[in-house]
């Protein structure tokens, strides 16, 4: 079944009592102080399609894509509003509907969610290239004589972002066992996609912080992506994929807990119930016996 706001648990939509707290914390309402760029405006956008009132449209598919995706709303909401699955909703739904997609955004979002972020293997070797091409000098002398300014608009806007390429991955760094003196905890570590190619040195820090603390850490040296950035970007069916790779790699009842250290990928693990609760096989016992 297709995401949608109207087949979404009523009851989350009408978590939000519209008192603002969230405002603050917002940046997209920071930078503009318009009402719609709020978590607070988004989440009545996103009722109103719920209850019929308002038709999916290029200006609130707009609105859906203007949000971070940051969060920072949920942790400030008294309310305990679950935005992210709110979000992850309306962005699935405004995908399936094809809105707002030119040529341009269909093949990055081929090329990058649906091929690299799909493929850990080559996800990896592609940023193996790119530390390549920015140990060799060549990002530095490029950006130097200009030649950056040839990339087209979007990609020129973003290269300056590029993130320094780890000299080691997580898998050259971290043992797929590794073993405390004296073992108290059974726990599986997840790398991550971007965190492993930038962050691996503090995958490696975790991984000491856990065996000083009793902890034998299983780090398979190739994981899937979680699929977060499936979710945060409309690809339901993607992000379902992703989670069940995940629980067969890392099966819950064999560890006391699975650890990360990115925060996108912690706060998308506690949504694999909700993601799955369907899911004939995958569902988790708590859900199935609520249903
Ligand atoms: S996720 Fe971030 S940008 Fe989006 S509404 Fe919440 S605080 Fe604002
Ligand atoms: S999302 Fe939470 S903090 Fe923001 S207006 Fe609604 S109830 Fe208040």
């Amino acid at each position: 079944m297709k995401p949608s706001l109207k087949l979404l648990d009523y009851s989350i939509l009408q978590q939000c009592m519209h008192c603002g707290m969230c405002l603050p914390a917002c940046p997209t309402y920071d930078a503009t102080k318009k009402e719609r760029h709020s978590p607070r405006g988004r989440i009545s956008l996103m009722r109103a399609v719920a209850d019929g009132e308002l038709k999916l449209s290029a200006a609130f598919a707009d609105e859906m894509s203007y949000c971070l995706g940051c969060l920072a709303c949920q942790t400030a909401c008294p309310a305990g509003v679950d935005y992210s699955n709110l979000l992850e909703t309306a962005r699935a739904e405004v995908q399936s509907a094809g809105l707002n997609q030119t040529f341009t955004s269909r093949f990055w979002r081929t090329v990058t969610i649906r091929g690299l972020f799909m493929r850990p293997r080559l996800l990896r070797f592609v940023g193996r290239l790119l530390w390549l091409y920015q140990r060799l000098g060549l990002q530095t002398a490029f950006r130097k004589i200009g030649l950056t300014k040839l990339l087209p608009k979007d990609l020129r806007r973003l290269e300056p972002q590029c993130p320094t390429i780890a000299t080691k991955f997580s898998p050259q760094l971290i043992r797929p066992v590794e073993s405390p003196a004296k073992k108290q905890h059974r726990v599986a570590l997840l790398t991550g996609c971007v965190q492993d190619l930038v962050f691996a040195d503090i995958n490696r820090d975790t991984a000491d912080v856990l065996l000083a603390n009793g902890c034998e850490v299983h780090t398979p040296p190739v994981q899937p992506c979680c699929g977060s950035l499936h979710a945060h970007n409309g690809e339901a069916d993607a992000a379902k994929t992703l989670a069940k790779r995940m629980i067969d790699l890392f099966p819950p009842s064999q560890f006391d807990a699975i650890i990360t250290n990115a925060g996108g990928c912690g706060n998308h693990l506690r949504h694999y119930g909700s993601l799955l609760a369907e899911d004939a096989v995958y569902a988790p016992a708590q859900a199935r016996r609520a249903a």
